[in-house]
């Protein structure tokens, strides 16, 4: 073995405060999505287009769950701001791959907070004459809302979690681009991010 710097250990757990969904909550709410999603397609191809990176975890967990036949993008969507507050202002920075055109297209998000980001996505992919569009988001701050989530006729919602007014991390999540890896969600304690 080499002599090398002790590195510092970093415990990743010891950051959160409590845990709101175990890995085993969200597999079962998951799943339940998953049933449901390919109940209402029953069929019908369908695109999934994950928002990256946040929403990473749950869309390869929930397409396991379809039994419907899936294509699979990804957007990126940068909404400037501190790390625990939107901005206000959302920009596609990355667009999907995958032509849309007539095609059913189920956006998959991590979390809903203002309702800012996924507005100006829905906005942005109806242009592309889809089908429809509709919405599966894990969790949700439906007590934040600021923009309506305005689906059109046909279109669908889709809720993991309600979701109380803390930043929460993991399954997907992060602060400062760490704790995506947690196979949970929990909130982080305050000090780390003030
Ligand atoms: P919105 O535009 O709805 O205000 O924010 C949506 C985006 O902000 C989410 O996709 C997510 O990336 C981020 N966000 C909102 N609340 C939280 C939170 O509690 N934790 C983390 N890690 N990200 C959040
Ligand atoms: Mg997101
Ligand atoms: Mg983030």
């Amino acid at each position: 073995l080499q002599e090398q710097e002790p590195k510092k250990a970093y415990n990743q757990d010891e950051d959160i405060e409590c845990v709101l969904w175990t890995a085993a909550d969200i597999e079962k709410r998951v799943a339940e999505l998953g049933a449901e999603i390919s109940r209402d397609y029953s069929g019908i191809p369908i695109v999934l287009i994950g928002v990256a990176t946040g929403a990473v975890m749950f869309l390869a967990d929930l397409m396991r769950k379809l039994s419907i036949p899936v294509l699979v993008d990804f957007v990126r969507v940068q909404s400037y701001g501190n790390q625990t507050q939107s901005s206000g202002v959302a920009t596609i920075s990355t667009d999907v791959k995958i032509s849309i055109k007539d095609k059913h297209v189920l956006v998959v998000e991590d979390i809903i907070d203002t309702g800012i980001t996924l507005s100006k996505l829905v906005k942005h992919l109806a242009t592309k004459e889809p089908a429809s569009v509709s919405v599966c988001a894990l969790l949700d701050k439906i007590s934040r809302r600021v923009i309506p989530l305005q689906l059109s006729e046909g279109s669908r919602f889709y809720r993991g979690f309600e979701c109380s007014d803390n930043f929460v991390v993991g399954y997907g999540m992060d602060f400062a681009e760490l704790y995506r890896n947690l196979a949970y969600i929990g909130v982080l304690k305050p000090d780390i991010y003030s």
